[in-house]
């Protein structure tokens, strides 16, 4: 997804890097090319600030961008004869420097400071690898968390992998936060604590680092001339050309990767990139674009296919013969980057018959034993075994409850059988089938599997030898638990077990829920839980 709302966590950062006066309550406003009392910086952008009193004089304020991007931060006394107050702060890229040199003042009133801080590149690394994949709203609190926690590759390259994991949990794709780490530690001992400057670099010597991802951060804090194409981009070049073949094809990706290089603005390059992502994020949407309003319909082919089509239709309407055919849209089919012949244009889908894409492969469908092994804890509250999946693969080094793979098709007795061999193995405890108790089915849909993750709970006495030769695993609480390096799917599984508490005690207090808890013994899965389709029948009472 990239690019929605990048801008406001760019600056978000910048904000938080504004480090002489941490009183500042609030920070408002940016828009590029913005003006204000000190004239129009080509190429700049404007932050406001509001209030940073100290001792009845504006404290400054570093504002500070990545090595070559240099920023400057300008402060003013509060109360002055203009009667404003409040604090503006403007960075400007590297060709706005060259213009008016290193150090300047644009304005009498104005005292212009330079500061530079490569954390700024850490921010844009580090929220366009969280953008991938995940909604902007959902990247916010971990963007910040992270930033807070590593605000340097140095502190970076210095976290374990379980700090990185702990803190990712529940972001989905683990491995962006592996990769990322292991980014940093390399930059940090092996290139000198530089980061590469150019997307071949960035790509060519980073894990984790793709062709979007170089080319935004290669553009966005290096000012490299290069484009960018995520799934926004995507949509908005697939419109603006009307190309019509499918856009999972290497061929078309080559493509629009061309048009992205060849479009982008040489002065502004990251700001250009930028504001074609914004514009598929905001203005040419997936379902419902805006054309009319959009400022590039002039030179949109799909948005001109629709207006023709309109114009069209009402000169049949008056009689009138129909227009001739423009060159350009060329027939279905007519060449590689066309719409397909057997899906030709659909008038009713206007511009969104673009872009296309080839049907999705259906997830693959797995199935998971997977056991909530608790204790009584020292007060009385329960604790939970937990165990730490292998480095590698699939949710590498994150905490589940014991889990292993399941053969599809078993029965329910099978399924306790192979669960109550794989525990007895590990716990070297004599592990009765009948002890295990069955709680429900938890979906969870990982990118490219839908996986079922069948539950049950056991409940131990005193103490357990682990067998040492195991994974790593420890007890929790509940607390420590939410805290720990745990996927989605396992936090679900744990809600099951509460959910599946709640109702026994219900039961037990002879309360409306006794009756859910009948039947979550016979099989059912507690309220809220999504429900297989054979766990659903399952939990049919007989007839
Ligand atoms: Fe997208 Fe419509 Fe703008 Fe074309 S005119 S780029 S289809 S919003």
């Amino acid at each position: 997804m990239g690019g929605a709302a990048r801008l406001p966590l760019d600056h978000m950062h910048c904000i938080s890097s504004v480090t002489p006066s941490r009183s500042m309550p609030y920070v408002a406003a940016c828009s590029p090319g913005m003006t204000k009392a000190g004239g129009t910086f080509p190429g700049g952008r404007w932050l406001q600030l509001s209030w940073m009193l100290t001792g009845g004089r504006m404290q400054l304020l570093g504002l500070l961008v990545a090595s070559e991007r240099q920023v400057w931060a300008r402060e003013r006394s509060c109360g002055d004869e203009d009667g404003e107050e409040g604090c503006w702060v403007g960075f400007c890229c590297s060709s706005w420097n060259q213009q008016h040199g290193d150090r300047g003042t644009c304005c009498e009133k104005w005292h212009w400071h330079l500061c530079t801080d490569p954390s700024v590149l850490l921010a844009v690394w580090v929220s366009e690898i969280m953008l991938q994949q995940t909604q902007v709203a959902t990247v916010i609190d971990y963007y910040n968390r992270w930033m807070q926690k590593w605000p340097t590759l140095q502190a970076l390259a210095a976290a374990s992998l379980e700090e990185v994991n702990e803190l990712w949990a529940g972001l989905g794709y683990y491995s962006r936060g592996k990769r990322l780490q292991e980014a940093a530690r390399k930059v940090v001992s092996e290139l000198a604590g530089r980061m590469p400057r150019t997307a071949e670099d960035l790509q060519r010597l980073l894990p984790g680092v793709g062709r979007y991802t170089a080319g935004a951060i290669a553009s966005i804090s290096f000012g490299q001339a290069t484009g960018v194409v995520d799934g926004n981009v995507i949509r908005v070049l697939c419109r603006l050309r009307c190309i019509g073949a499918d856009t999972s094809s290497l061929a078309v990706i080559d493509c629009l990767w061309d048009m992205a290089n060849t479009l982008v603005d040489r002065s502004r390059p990251g700001d250009f990139n930028q504001a074609l992502m914004e514009l598929g994020a905001t203005v040419c949407t997936p379902k419902s674009p805006l054309c009319r309003e959009c400022p590039v319909k002039e030179h949109c082919h799909a948005w001109r296919r629709v207006e023709k089509e309109l114009a069209s239709a009402s000169q049949k309407l008056f009689g009138k013969t129909t227009l001739v055919p423009d060159v350009e849209d060329c027939g279905p089919g007519g060449c590689p980057l066309c719409l397909p012949a057997a899906e030709p244009w659909d008038s009713s889908l206007g511009v969104t018959n673009f872009p296309r894409k080839a049907a999705k492969k259906q997830p693959r469908v797995e199935w998971t034993a997977t056991c909530v092994l608790e204790r009584r804890g020292r007060l009385g509250a329960p604790e939970y075994l937990i165990v730490q999946r292998p480095s590698s693969g699939l949710l590498a080094g994150l905490w589940e409850f014991p889990s292993l793979p399941l053969a599809p098709g078993l029965q329910e007795e099978q399924q306790k059988e192979v669960l109550a061999d794989h525990l007895r193995a590990w716990t070297r405890q004599p592990v009765q089938t009948q002890s295990l108790c069955f709680i429900g089915e938890v979906v969870h849909i990982f990118s490219h599997i839908h996986q079922t993750y069948v539950v049950y709970s056991l409940c131990l006495d005193g103490d357990v030898a682990l067998d040492a030769a195991s994974s790593p695993s420890r007890w929790v609480t509940e607390e420590e638990f939410r805290a720990s390096a745990v996927s989605t799917a396992m936090k679900k599984v744990l809600k099951a077990r509460e959910t599946q508490r709640g109702a026994q005690s219900g039961h037990a207090k002879g309360s409306k829920r006794k009756r859910e808890s009948k039947l979550g013994a016979a099989g059912s899965t507690p309220t809220g839980m999504q429900l297989s389709l054979r766990a659903f029948l399952r939990a049919q009472p007989p007839p």
